[in-house]
């Protein structure tokens, strides 16, 4: 009796784990496109699933920024392959995050030389928790891991024009990089702008609130009217749109230090509803994103 019992406590707990595993990984890549947008002078944005990839493409190499998820890329290489049947020469991390970086040991294997800041590697190399989201990242394989890091910035002299790759202060996490081609007048913003929603601010990754207020204005001092800007998430932006969400940014910030001096809980600034002027516009991670300024804001 006791032993039929624990069997079936036990059967119960494997389907909780089944079910458990199933909704984590519930993302069928099978079905995903990968999307190719052609940019100015050789550049390129590709969607598919994950976050946005940057793709330039001339006479000395293929340069290739972010990779989304391992399964992905058969389809990521094919749809360069439409494009040019060179190598990617080089290809460059936004940040360490999974939907970013999952691609990296396949497209290291096809001979791409992995760049990225210092602490991408550090944070790959040992594995990361990643708290708002519940998920365990186990340590990358060495053939993922970045193989030239920087620390402020690094210019690639490719193709005509001049990419420069800038460190941000932590702002989505302590590694992000900002990918501007000046010629071609693109800029790939990584995570620390999203087009269509509010940021997510990985605080066990290192970021802060005020880091991409700070990021999001030394872009805005890169671009002008004309700037194409690829967000780490959503459609192609400009501008216009970033300063935007700078300013939205900004003004939620304020709003949540006004909540916090004011004694309020964090279920009660949810309750108050802050940021419902920007939820149309900006539909995407409002709660997880007040959560998050709240915790950082509240500390001393
Ligand atoms: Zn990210």
């Amino acid at each position: 009796m006791h032993s039929r019992q624990t069997r079936r406590s036990a059967a119960f707990l494997l389907v909780l784990v089944a079910a458990f595993a199933t909704s984590a990984s519930a993302q069928n890549y099978d079905t995903v496109q990968v999307r190719t947008q052609a940019l100015a002078r050789g550049t390129y944005m590709l969607t598919g699933s994950g976050g946005n990839i940057g793709l330039a493409v001339g006479d000395d190499a293929v340069f290739l920024i972010d990779d989304q998820f391992a399964p992905l890329t058969p389809k990521i290489l094919a749809a360069i392959a439409a494009i040019t049947l060179k190598p990617v020469r080089f290809l460059v991390n936004t940040h360490w995050h999974f939907d970013h970086a999952g691609g990296n040991e396949n497209i290291g294997k096809t001979g791409a030389l992995i760049v990225a800041h210092d602490n991408v590697r550090k944070r790959m190399a040992v594995g990361q928790f990643i708290d708002a989201l519940n998920r365990t990242e186990p340590p990358a394989v060495p053939a993922a891991l970045p193989v030239v890091t920087f620390t402020d910035a690094v210019t690639f002299h490719l193709n005509g024009d001049s990419i420069v790759v800038t460190h941000a202060p932590p702002a989505h996490t302590d590694g992000d990089a900002i990918v501007q081609f000046t010629s071609a007048n693109v800029i790939h913003t990584g995570d620390v702008f999203l087009s269509a929603g509010l940021p997510f601010v990985d605080l066990s990754s290192g970021g802060s609130i005020n880091g991409i207020i700070t990021a999001a204005d030394r872009i805005l001092g890169m671009a002008d009217d004309r700037t194409q800007i690829i967000p780490g998430h959503g459609p192609l932006a400009n501008r216009a749109r970033l300063k935007a969400y700078r300013d939205m940014v900004y003004t939620l910030r304020d709003k949540v230090r006004a909540e916090i001096a004011a004694g309020h809980s964090v279920d009660q600034m949810l309750a108050t509803k802050i940021s419902a002027a920007y939820e149309k516009d900006w539909p995407g991670g409002h709660e997880r994103f007040l959560r998050l300024a709240y915790q950082e804001l509240s500390r001393r």
